[in-house]
């Protein structure tokens, strides 16, 4: 006699869960679709923008570049210095609020599309698939002996993962060292030490992370599914499954009363992080949506609705009138900071430019008279200059000709360098009244006009000499 069916299912599901290393059973649907889509277009960005390249001073440069040794960010046609930090966080800050915001209305969604984890696991786990089958022939080889098909299989599939790794590591590398020059270097075996020690390292933190650490990496090291809850609110979105509808759960389906779960097992199977989301919401669920498709086609199969699992709050599951956005506070705040960082951004955007400076006043002494009868007020100008030449500013000061600059006027700054340049502005006694007055420095490249920046100042026009 057989086993009954609901004991070699439990069986069944133990073996999916807690031995070893989970193998999940394939499984199509539009989660699976979308998910594959997503890794689609991340690797065709990821493998493919180090080899675009961009014209700029008459000739083509690699389009994304992180020039680490002249400490440049090329994007396209934009080049990045160390002075453009504000807009690097505010880009980060941007990506994080959006990260939050997303959380707080659909989940970790990131987490299941998006995160290169789940990226490159799946990438790693179709190639083990196609050495080694399906999830139970990848069980049975797992557990079998050690014989010549499992030797040549094994080693097959590690070396493809190595292939993949140190692909991968490459394309790394080859942002911050273009790629077109890396690549003879690495056949000449002649990369420096800092692209050895990066090439290494990222082949084999792929290769761990993906290859062998796979779903244990969202389970026990990311911090992101720990803290995950604190974004949450009733009205979240995730996947979650439906216990009114689903419960009692039986494999015998005309057994009275029974909910539509007929306990296959089959939503644990495919899970990519081996859990049960009949269990309720777990840290360790990356909303991947592979249990929606699981379970659909089952729902299908057995002519009941789909949707058992399905995305859905825990209002929604409580049968609880919808919560408008407005009356949520996180959404409301995530979506408040993720404005205000973007105009921020767009605003940092608008204001980039290849000339900038600051004018800082001399502290020592505000203002001083010389023997000739003039007034004298100093100043330094730090002149950043953001091109990728060596440049020649010149300084003048705006304004109705009261204010003169005297002494050097100009000074020369590297590419990507921030040159100090001593001003002393001077007024005849008695020319304007004593006290404060507004001045604008005009900075400028007479060979490139183009190149200009002002700057607001003050000039001090002191009591005594005033009246
Ligand atoms: S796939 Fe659906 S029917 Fe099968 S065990 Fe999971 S929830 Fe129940
Ligand atoms: S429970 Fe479902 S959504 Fe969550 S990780 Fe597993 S398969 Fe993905």
């Amino acid at each position: 006699m057989g086993q009954p069916v609901s004991k070699i299912r439990a069986a069944k599901l133990e073996l999916y869960r807690k031995q070893g290393k989970i193998h999940a059973k394939a499984v199509s649907g539009r989660f699976n679709s979308l998910r594959w889509l997503c890794v689609g277009l991340t690797q065709i960005i990821f493998y493919g923008a180090c080899w675009l390249n961009w014209p700029a001073n008459g000739q083509l440069r690699q389009a994304v570049h992180f020039d680490i040794a002249h400490e440049k960010l090329y994007l396209f046609g934009l080049v990045l210095w160390p002075q453009d930090a504000l807009l690097l966080a505010l880009v980060l800050l941007i990506a994080a609020t959006g990260l939050f915001l997303t959380t707080a209305l659909a989940g970790r969604l990131f987490c299941g599309f998006l995160c290169p984890q789940t990226v490159y696991t799946s990438m790693f786990t179709w190639i083990e698939a196609r050495v080694e089958g399906d999830h139970l022939a990848r069980l049975q080889l797992d557990r079998g002996p050690l014989t010549l098909n499992k030797i040549v299989r094994k080693t097959l599939k590690h070396v493809l993962w190595a292939a993949l790794a140190a692909w991968t590591a490459i394309t790394f590398v080859g942002y911050f060292t273009p790629i077109r020059e890396l690549l003879p270097t690495l056949a000449d075996w002649q990369v420096g030490p800092w692209e050895a020690f990066w090439l290494i390292f990222y082949a084999a933190f792929t290769y761990v992370q993906a290859g062998l650490a796979r779903e244990a990496v969202c389970q026990h090291m990311c911090p992101y599914s720990r803290f995950q809850g604190v974004m949450f609110d009733p009205a979240t979105r995730s996947v979650a499954y439906d216990s009114k509808r689903g419960e009692p759960r039986s494999s015998q389906r005309r057994s009275s009363p029974a909910g539509d779960c007929i306990d296959c097992g089959i939503c644990v199977e495919v899970c990519p992080t081996g859990i049960d989301i009949r269990d309720g919401l777990q840290y360790a669920c990356i909303n991947c949506g592979l249990c929606i498709d699981a379970c659909d086609q089952v729902m299908t199969r057995i002519g009941a609705p789909t949707g058992l699992i399905r995305f859905a709050s825990e209002n929604e599951l409580a049968a609880m009138p919808r919560q408008a956005w407005f009356r949520r506070p996180r959404v409301i705040a995530y979506a408040a900071l993720l404005l205000v960082f973007a105009f921020l951004g767009g605003w940092t955007v608008s204001r980039h430019a290849e000339l900038r400076f600051d004018v800082l006043r001399d502290r020592g002494v505000l203002a001083r008279e010389t023997a000739d009868g003039q007034v004298e007020n100093a100043y330094t100008l730090q002149v950043m200059n953001l091109t990728e030449e060596a440049q020649e500013f010149a300084v003048a000061v705006v304004g109705d000709g009261k204010l003169q600059i005297v002494g050097p006027n100009t000074v020369s700054a590297a590419p990507g360098s921030i040159a100090p340049l001593q001003v002393t502005v001077a007024a005849p006694a008695g020319a304007l009244p004593a006290g404060t007055h507004a001045l604008r420095f005009h900075v400028f490249s007479p060979a490139q006009p183009a190149l200009h920046a002002e700057e607001a100042s003050t000039f001090r026009m002191p009591e005594a000499t005033g009246r």
